[in-house]
């Protein structure tokens, strides 16, 4: 479920849409915590597939992140103190790797500023296996054991649809390319683990659900019968409705302010014309697989991804009873220093696009956060990443 932020007030759509309801956006104070960097002193090998470092709750420490899927481009990288760098990079900088299969990497470049040794080979594809891995910096330093696991594929089904906006009858003329980017980029999906069905009527066109998308029952209407047109032998994870611009909360409101919406279970509806659809599809995805909103008021699941400090939601296990983000160092990124109002990802944790293979040198926050700020300030975090590993393990 997504809102949207206008002008200082968030327009939200309950489950089940109808309840929608006004808030004025508060700022919130008093969240506290700043996550500290890994101790410089032992060289710490990092393999980074979205986020590098996780934020350890407990302390507000990082910590390497292991949880790795196969077949996914994979940032390898060191960090250690400027002691550890003798001012070459030659065959005495390496990692060996052995076990389901065996690769020497050799060190690409040193960075005193982030004290990371960039150790990446994307010609390198690592496939499901358990690994051992030895670190040399002019000897032996470090050693860990990791494992690349085949993930569960998702199944998505999109429907470009053509609706009634009031009396304009609008549709979806083309899915647009990057649409699936951005969800690749934030949980860990091998690269042909997105299964992506676009359905097209027969003559190639979008379909038609005459409905007006403007009022409830329309949405309503909508919603159900996407619902239906689920695989039974072999469900979808996800039933993504399409359509082309933002909708209204009511046939009398005069602003277009819905990014999308759903009355429950594992279908949605979402405008293409929002700033970002694919924030928005990874969104939604994330609700399929247990997770919760991150604002102010929203729809949370504590127990898969925390809400930050200070913040205060409707916990979907219980009906909807408050309950508050306690954790200190989970802080929203608006009082870290982003637009967003999900949890805040710190560049100190080398948030890295498997899409450029290179890491985000900025701060950003969760796109379980609201929808409606450019999509450079949308990233994943350390609950999000656990808890779709796990969602996604066979
Ligand atoms: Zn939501």
């Amino acid at each position: 479920m997504k809102k949207k932020v206008y002008a200082g007030i968030l327009i939200s759509l309950g489950m089940g849409a109808a309840a929608g309801g006004l808030l004025a956006a508060g700022a919130r104070t008093g969240a506290a915590g700043e996550g500290d960097p890994i101790p410089g002193s032992e060289p710490v090998i990092l393999f980074d597939q979205g986020l590098g470092l996780g934020l350890d709750a407990s302390d507000g420490s990082f910590y390497p992140m292991y949880l790795l899927a196969a077949e996914r481009r994979t940032g390898l990288y060191v960090q250690a103190a400027p002691e550890t760098f003798d001012g070459v990079l030659d065959e005495t900088e390496y990692i060996r790797v052995s076990g389901d299969a065996e690769k020497i990497f050799y060190a690409r470049d040193y960075d005193e500023e982030t004290e990371l040794y960039d150790f990446s080979d994307d010609t390198w594809k690592w496939e499901a296996g358990e690994y051992h891995v030895s670190l040399y910096l002019n000897g032996a330093v470090a050693e860990e054991d990791v494992v690349f696991r085949d993930m569960k594929d998702i199944r998505v089904l999109v429907v470009p649809m053509n609706t009634f906006y009031g009396e304009e009858w609008l549709g979806v003329e083309e899915v647009p390319e990057d649409i699936t980017d951005f969800t690749m980029q934030v949980y860990p999906l091998g690269e042909n683990d997105l299964e992506w069905n676009v359905l097209k009527q027969e003559d190639g066109g979008a379909m038609d659900l005459e409905y007006d998308i403007n009022s409830v029952t329309g949405r309503y209407r909508i919603w159900r019968e996407l619902s239906g047109l689920d695989d039974g032998e072999n469900p979808y994870d996800l039933i993504l409705g399409l359509v082309p611009r933002n909708i209204r909360t009511s046939e009398e409101s005069l602003t277009a302010d819905i990014a999308g919406f759903t009355f429950g279970g594992k279908t949605s509806v979402i405008s293409l014309g929002d700033t970002c659809p694919a924030v928005t599809v990874a969104h939604e995805i994330g609700h399929c697989c247990g997770l919760g909103d991150e604002y102010e008021n929203g729809m949370v699941s504590p127990e898969a991804n925390r809400i930050p400090f200070g913040m205060r939601g409707r916990d979907k296990r219980s009906l909807g009873d408050m309950v508050t983000g306690e954790c200190p160092y989970i802080i929203s990124g608006q009082d870290g220093g982003t637009l967003g109002t999900g949890t805040l990802v710190r560049r100190e944790q080398l948030p890295f696009d498997v899409l450029t293979g290179e890491l985000l040198e900025r701060d950003m926050s969760s796109f379980m956060g609201l929808s409606g700020f450019p999509r450079e300030e949308y990233w994943t975090t350390t609950d999000i990443w656990n808890r779709m590993y796990e969602v996604l393990t066979p």
